[in-house]
């Protein structure tokens, strides 16, 4: 963990400045010895430079100890090329950045377990995490594309994984299994596909160097029912990339607030240069009117003092801090049912934010 970490800040378009505004407070309360440089990405990026990502900010996230990211994108660049749109920067800064686990914390917090479409006696208590493949399998495989043969168009995917694609995410998996309740979910379809029987056999393997975390195996059929079934006995869920792009949809539904969900994207543990942002986009029919809930991003800054800069006091405190001002009430507009509830407090961004950083000074 080095003395004085820089921390690239890329708060990017929308509600991306001012939920940011309030991650990086709270990193500074934390983290007084932190550097934090900013720079624009997305649109923003865009418009004052005619590319999303440029090579300043680039070499920004590439010196950094970590990145945090508000979020990119809205109408106003919905018409520009595919190659210079906002969203080009992520995928830009995954590659550049090298970062190929994708973490999905599905946390449900005791005051907002009715915000979930399940029943409350089915989701109260949830705290599971979706490691997903980030920069291989089906989306990347060749050969790709449409095709005419005998007369017709014929579409094709690759899912292709090699043995050390398989091995340093399924390392992943159990490391943070191992920092956790230490059991370790790998899915895949391997009655079907071989591809993912020799994931499922690789997982295995690296298995042996973990006898301390349970691991086991399931479908990605069974994995969808029972995410839904009994999604509690989950704790870590590590899968491919396409399986994970929809398991980590649905295991964020069962927390049933867009507001409220942080990720991660990693080149491994222990190493610089991690991605943090809330899974939300730049929300533009909000932006600028004080209404975003800031919570998705704030608790991605303790995912960054966790997996970046092993803080994990710090990051704790953060998650306990927003535990709290929700126990005590407070909801931006997103957290609150159509009905207000009674003993529930209307709040915009600054002042959740603020609330968040006061409870953080009484732990
Ligand atoms: P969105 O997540 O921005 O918004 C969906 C709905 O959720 C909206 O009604 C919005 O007001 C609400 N919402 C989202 N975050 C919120 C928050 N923190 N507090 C309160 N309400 C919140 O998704 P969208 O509308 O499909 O996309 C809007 C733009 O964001 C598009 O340009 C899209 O490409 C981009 N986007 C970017 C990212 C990213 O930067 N990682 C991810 C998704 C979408």
């Amino acid at each position: 963990m080095p003395t004085h970490p820089l921390i690239a800040i890329l708060p990017g378009d929308g509600i991306g400045p001012e939920v940011v505004r309030e991650a990086v407070a709270c990193l500074r309360d934390v983290l007084p010895d932190a550097g934090f440089e900013e720079a624009p990405v997305g649109g923003a990026s865009y418009d004052l430079h005619g590319t999303p990502l440029t090579q300043d900010t680039l070499a920004l996230a590439q010196r950094a100890d970590a990145v945090l990211l508000g979020a990119v994108g809205g109408p106003k660049w919905e018409p520009l090329d595919y190659s210079v749109r906002p969203e080009r920067a992520l995928l830009g800064l995954r590659e550049a950045l090298g970062l190929y686990a994708n973490l999905r914390p599905a946390i449900v917090y005791p005051a907002l377990a009715d915000a979930s479409s399940l029943k409350r006696e089915i989701v109260e208590g949830i705290d599971l995490l979706v490691v997903r493949e980030l920069t291989g399998g089906i989306y990347f495989g060749r050969p790709r594309g449409v095709h005419v043969e005998n007369g017709e168009r014929v579409g094709i995917n690759t899912e292709r994984y090699c043995e050390s694609e398989i091995r340093r995410i399924a390392v992943c998996g159990f490391e943070i299994a191992r920092r956790r309740k230490k059991r370790l979910t790998s899915v895949d379809k391997a009655n079907v596909l071989e591809a993912t029987e020799l994931w499922r056999d690789v997982v295995t393997q690296v298995g042996k160097d973990y006898p301390d975390v349970a691991l086991s195996h399931i479908y990605v059929d069974n994995c969808a029912m029972q995410l839904v079934r009994d999604p509690r006995q989950f704790d870590v869920i590590v899968t491919t990339n396409l399986f994970g792009d929809i398991l980590s949809d649905e295991a964020a539904m069962l927390t049933g607030s867009i507001g409220m969900l942080p990720s991660a994207s990693l080149a491994g543990l222990g190493g610089r240069g991690g991605l943090y942002e809330p899974v939300h986009g730049s929300a533009p029919d909000i932006a600028g009117q004080g209404k975003a809930n800031p919570l998705a991003t704030i608790l991605s800054a303790a995912l960054l003092l966790r997996y970046s800069l092993s803080k994990e006091a710090e990051a704790r405190r953060i998650e306990e801090a927003v535990a709290r001002v929700l126990d005590a009430g407070l909801r931006t507009l997103d957290l609150l049912p159509r009905e207000k509830r009674a003993g529930t407090t209307l709040v915009g961004t600054e002042e959740m934010g603020a609330r968040v950083r006061k409870e953080m000074k009484n732990l």
